[in-house]
């Protein structure tokens, strides 16, 4: 395994931290939706300015068709200078207003118009061909700005060039103003923000720096630590609760491996102790050759079973770790309970222990005979190791829901209920004494839960104390699939 295929995704390293990251994400995109809000607000403002300017205008040459009259070829200003408020308006329709006859030549211009200049004969002549008004921007010797609204007057068949302007610097600027202000404003606004989305992004990762902590300060001794969940039922939340439900597996595993140190040592320890016994008192005492013979045949004995032991170990490690192979084929389940049955007869016999078998169908499904055979074989031993003189065991086979249903059932002992849980881990006994009665190594079960689940089962156990224990075996049935496959062993 190489070290990056550890990992479920390669895992690139941010130069910033993910608080950071979203602080400057928040800035980023508050910094591009006010930009546009300032840029379209500008656009906005200065378009409604333009209209507003325009309409004052339309006003402003309808005005002047009210004051400004034909008298024979001429045009003359007709309006009563005793009037203040006729006088006023007069005087503001001609603070930028240029005549000019047909050519070009000025008749009037004021002062203001003078400012921007007077139009081109060549202007005044386009205006007067396509007969239209025209509206246009002017700017000033000073740069101040104007619109001037430009078309012909007739008077008394001739037609005159009109022009009239109206200063729209300050209008103009007001938009201009506007986006400065804003253009101050928003860094304020953006540096408000930034503040902000820190506190922000802090609190909402600070239950992630908790996960963080966590994590970095688990080790083998403090595997109990769980972080206690929000409550909010937020991703957040779920990332606690996943922790916590890692930590719980891995507690889990922690204390099985360690019972299984402490176990697989014990059960290694004990024959060589006796082994080491035997043969001492041999050195001490025997006398005869017999004596020793005797001695050397009960310590090959103990070899035997730690020879035993090993072999088991190595063969659920191989087992576990995926490298034994399963060879399936379609097989009867119920030939194999029948043989293996029939094989314990004379064993159960021997213990007045009546062993029947009920397989009303044959159960066929693809399986790997040996293993199943093993399978059988380990429940049956246990079934009449455990059970009393006398007692009654029975192998069950039937079909259920597209399953095979395999029970070992006893009237024995019994398990406690708070050992159930632990009955499949490799060397757990139920009871201590166990360890040197029988002949089994303790790993009976756990090559059971293997081989069942290997072939896509499980197996369970119901037991009550005084009553007896069954073991449930579920593998599913169907006999078309015939291959030869490696499986490990799923946690
Ligand atoms: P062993 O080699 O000790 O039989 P197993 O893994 O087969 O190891 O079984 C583990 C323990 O489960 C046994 O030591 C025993 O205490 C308990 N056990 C298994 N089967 C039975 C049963 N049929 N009745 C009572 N106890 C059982």
């Amino acid at each position: 395994m190489t070290p990056s295929s550890r990992f479920l995704r390669p895992p690139s390293r941010p130069a910033l931290g993910l608080r950071t990251r979203l602080t400057l994400s928040y800035v980023l995109l508050f910094g591009v939706v006010m930009t546009s809000i300032g840029l379209t607000f500008h656009q906005a403002l200065s378009v409604i300015f333009y209209q507003q300017a325009e309409r004052l205008l339309d006003g402003e040459w309808h005005a002047l068709k009210g004051f400004l009259r034909a008298r024979d070829t001429e045009l003359v200003w007709a309006y009563d200078p005793e009037h203040p408020e006729e006088a006023f308006t007069v005087d503001r329709l001609r603070r930028v207003f240029l005549l000019t006859d047909p050519q070009g030549e000025v008749v009037e211009m004021s002062n203001g118009y003078a400012s921007i200049g007077r139009e081109s004969p060549e202007t005044v002549r386009r205006v007067l061909e396509t007969g239209q008004q025209v509206t246009v921007k002017r700017t000033g010797a000073k740069g101040e700005t104007y619109m001037v609204r430009m078309g012909p007057y007739g008077a008394g068949g001739r037609t005159y060039f009109v022009a009239i302007g109206l200063p729209v610097s300050e209008t103009e600027r007001v938009p201009s103003r506007m986006l400065a202000v804003y253009a101050i404003a928003a860094p304020v606004m953006l540096l408000a923000i930034a503040v902000l989305g820190w506190f922000a992004a802090g609190r909402a990762l600070s239950p992630l720096m908790r996960v963080v902590e966590a994590a970095r300060t688990v080790s083998g001794g403090n595997l109990s630590l769980r972080i206690e969940p929000l409550g909010t039922g937020d991703e957040l939340d779920q990332l606690i609760e996943t922790f916590n439900g890692m930590m719980e597996r891995l507690e889990a595993n922690f204390e099985q491996m360690k019972r299984f140190s402490v176990d697989a040592s014990h059960e290694l320890r004990t024959p060589l102790t006796a082994i080491r016994g035997q043969l001492e008192v041999a050195m001490l005492t025997a006398r005869s050759m017999e004596d020793f013979r005797r001695a050397i045949t009960t310590a090959l004995e103990d070899v035997e079973r730690l020879g035993r032991i090993v072999q088991s170990l190595l063969q659920l490690a191989q087992a576990e770790t995926g490298q034994i192979r399963l060879n399936r084929q379609p097989e009867m389940l119920a030939e194999i309970a029948a043989r293996q049955v029939a094989q314990f007869q004379p064993l159960a016999a021997r213990k007045r222990i009546e062993l029947r078998l009920l397989a009303p169908e044959p159960c066929l499904a693809s399986v790997d005979r040996l293993q199943m055979e093993r399978l059988v074989d380990n429940l049956l031993s246990n079934a009449i190791k455990y059970t009393q003189e006398g007692g009654r065991v029975e192998v069950r086979l039937r079909e259920e829901n597209g399953d095979a249903v395999l029970e070992v059932a006893d009237n024995g002992p019994g398990i406690p209920e708070h050992h159930l849980p632990h009955i499949f881990e490799k060397f757990y006994r139920v009871r201590e004494g166990e360890r040197t009665a029988g002949r089994g190594v303790g790993l009976g079960l756990a090559f059971v839960r293997w081989i069942a689940r290997a072939h896509g089962g499980t197996v369970q156990v119901r037991s009550r104390v005084g009553e007896g224990t069954t073991f449930e075996v579920r593998i599913p049935l169907g006999g078309e699939v015939a291959r030869t496959e490696t499986v490990g062993a799923s946690r």
